[in-house]
Order: structure tokens, then sequence, then C-alpha cells
């Protein structure tokens, strides 16, 4: 892998005592606990810098920065993944809500959710609500 040596090269060996070494206690939450960070106030939500968003935990890209769009709904928001394996889909029905989690398919973190057809004007209708704590924005060089 090209990214940063700090990335684990065979993430799903990992055990939760090797990714509490590995991240910071609120990054655990979120990417393996599947915890969701408070809106409005991720390092990425309004962020419009060009480049490549990486999972925070084992450095895969997961989004670029042409498919993110202003949604207002307090994370970062995607219209598509930058390729269709790089996540995976899973159901997910805790909090009394049908909804579908998204993970990261290289490592099996949680990064967020996607919800359909919501009307946003973006080519898919679809909206992958991020946590910014799970990503790491690769800027595009200048
Ligand atoms: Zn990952």
């Amino acid at each position: 892998m090209s990214a940063s040596p700090e990335y684990p090269t065979d993430p799903q060996a990992l055990t939760d005592a090797d990714w509490r070494e590995r991240l910071s206690a609120a990054e655990f939450r979120v990417l393996r606990q599947a915890g969701t960070e408070a809106p409005f106030v991720g390092e990425y939500t309004d962020t419009t810098t060009e480049g490549v968003y990486r999972c925070r935990a084992c450095g895969a890209e997961l989004f670029r920065s042409d498919s993110k769009f202003a949604s207002s709904c307090g994370w970062p928001s995607f219209f598509t993944p930058l390729a269709g394996d790089a996540v995976i889909e899973r159901r997910d029905n805790t909090l009394g809500m049908e909804r579908t989690e998204i993970l990261c398919a290289t490592c099996h973190s949680h990064l967020g959710h996607v919800f359909a057809g919501e009307g946003y004007p973006t080519p898919t209708d679809l909206r992958y609500c991020i946590n910014s704590i799970s990503l790491t924005l690769d800027e595009a060089e200048a």
C-alpha cells in the first residue's frame, strides 16, 4: 500500500487490543464499536479541499472530494464511494431504525450509514453519511 507506513498490512488480523493501541479512544469508539460522532463538529464536515479520503484505521482509499456534497446534515456526505468495492453495506437495525451501515471493505471498520431517496441534487440520490473521525484526507498536490 502506498499509504503511510503506520497503517497495518493485515488489518483484518488485528484484535480489539491491537486496534486500541493504534487508534485514539474516540477513533476506536466510532471505527471499531460503530459509534457516531456528534454532528457539526467533525473535522471534515464542511471541507471542500480536493483530495482522497482514506480509512483512518487502515489507509484504504474510500471517497474522493469530487463526490462530496453539502448536505447540511452535520457529517461529511458523499454521493458515491471511490469504487464500488471500497466499502461494504450491512443492515443495521439498532436504535429502532432500519438503516444501512457502511464499513471499510479492507479492515471492516465502521464508517457511517448510507441513505437513499432523500432528494439531494446529486447523480445517485444517495447520501453516504460518514463520520469525520473515520477518515483521513489526503490532499491533492497543488
Ligand atoms: Zn479500513
